[in-house]
């Protein structure tokens, strides 16, 4: 997953960290500094959902403590995605983040994008400002930083970051063209309504 993060230039250098829950209390989770497209499984490192290490011989991600409020505040979490997706990164450097009312596959996999206050990377910081959104999103734009989406399992999550990063780039492109015609409330609801908030098999609008 690392690997295809990167191939599909959604980080860049050693930027990005996946985490993916592997027992009732224990995460594996990429390591600090290493370029993220050149893993292998020894550079994992083994943690539990307090943080601490487990095995390994690396240091774990300076984000570890954003991953770890995650899978506190939602059990059905499997897995975690961070990256810095360039369009939607863009919109967070912007000051804004992704409406749940233009995009099928949007509205399905998240609802709304919503844009978290800019903290400073790598501290408790971070995940202090995503708090109050965990409960009901399954992803946000950090401001001025990045994206963090996560899921049932490695999948999922890794499919919502691919997803938000090409809406964005729709998005984009519509703006260019120069208007943006959005969904009306019935056909968000339409949406919304025969399908589950996780799990990627059901997200093919
Ligand atoms: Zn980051």
């Amino acid at each position: 997953m690392c690997r295809r993060l990167w191939e599909a230039r959604l980080i860049a250098g050693a930027d990005g960290n996946v985490s993916v829950r592997v027992g009732p209390d224990t995460l594996l989770v990429t390591p600090r500094g290493l370029l993220k497209g050149e893993l292998t499984a020894q550079d994992l490192v083994r943690v539990s959902l307090a943080g601490a290490p487990l095995g390994g011989f690396r240091k774990a991600t300076s984000e570890l403590d954003l991953h770890l409020r995650i899978y506190q505040a939602r059990p059905d979490v499997g897995a975690v995605v961070h990256a810095h997706p360039p369009t939607a990164t863009g919109f967070a450097v912007a000051g804004e983040g992704l409406p749940a009312t233009v995009l099928p596959e949007l509205t399905v996999l998240f609802g709304e994008v919503p844009l978290v206050p800019y903290a400073l990377p790598g501290t408790p910081a971070v995940g202090a400002a995503m708090a109050p959104f965990l409960a009901r999103n399954e992803g946000v734009l950090l401001a001025n930083h990045g994206a963090v989406t996560w899921g049932a399992d490695l999948m999922s999550a890794q499919i919502r970051m691919e997803s938000l990063e090409h809406a964005a780039r729709i998005i984009l492109a519509a703006r260019t063209i120069g208007r943006v015609v959005h969904l009306t409330p019935e056909q968000v609801h339409e949406l919304a309504r025969p399908r589950g908030m996780s799990g990627h098999d059901q997200a093919e609008p």
